[in-house]
């Protein structure tokens, strides 16, 4: 069966900053396409936040089995009734994937409810180490990937304690972080992932494109519902 994918970008960075637009000269949300619709089992559009409705709607929604999410310098912009949808659907049973700073969007706030803040400083480098190999996710994947530019996220991680770590990064600052973890919320899953700072192309590496590859099928619902149950009075 077809795994209905949205990539939903903020698209910000690479519209206003020159430099940023020659890493993505089709956007994140283009590479993201460009390389999961490679997959036989994968369609894929794409919604940013110029477009109507902040390119979100419930019909949109309904219709999408995973979505992804990069967001950065607008997250607050995203409309209380936006996160609603959002949350309803992954409770419901839709799959999310959240990218780099998409870790304090709303919509992630609202999921796990902690304070999801962290350390950060730009132009560090990670070495990303598969500690869970044995995951779906890490399916194909080296047990360490170096990205040699990559903005360092360091703990502590607001997080809640998530269900399973894949990914632990460590910087050369010296700083470690849980670079891929993964949630329940209802009935959907979420998968959260640290790299993809938008200064370098870091979607454009074969094995960051697998792990991404690897969480929308992992995070596709094996059970969904229109609407997750309200409290029922039971008889
Ligand atoms: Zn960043």
């Amino acid at each position: 069966m077809m795994i209905r994918v949205t990539v939903w970008n903020e698209n910000v960075h690479e519209r206003e900053l020159p430099e940023i637009a020659k890493v993505y000269p089709e956007g994140i949300h283009g590479t993201m396409k460009r390389f999961l619709e490679k997959e036989p089992d994968m369609e894929v559009r794409t919604a940013t936040l110029d477009q109507p409705g902040q390119g979100l709607s419930e019909a949109l929604l309904a219709d999408t089995d995973v979505l992804l999410w990069w967001s950065h310098a607008r997250q607050e912009e995203i409309t209380e009734e936006n996160v609603r949808l959002v949350c309803r659907q992954v409770h419901a049973g839709m799959g999310l994937i959240a990218l780099h700073s998409a870790h304090y969007s709303k919509v992630m706030r609202a999921l796990l409810g902690t304070p999801m803040t962290l350390h950060w400083r730009e132009h560090d480098s990670e070495k990303l180490w598969c500690v869970n190999p044995a995951h779906p996710i890490a399916r194909g994947v080296e047990p360490c990937i170096t990205i040699p530019d990559e903005e360092m996220y360091g703990e502590p991680f607001g997080i809640p304690e998530p269900d399973e770590v894949v990914f632990l990064g460590w910087y050369k600052g010296g700083e470690v972080f849980r670079s891929g973890v993964t949630f329940h919320r209802g009935y959907g899953k979420i998968f959260y992932f640290q790299p993809g700072h938008e200064e370098q192309p870091v979607y454009e590496m074969p094995q960051i494109q697998r792990i991404i590859t690897n969480a929308v099928r992992w995070a596709a619902p094996g059970y969904r519902v229109k609407e997750y149950p309200d409290n029922v009075h039971a008889v």
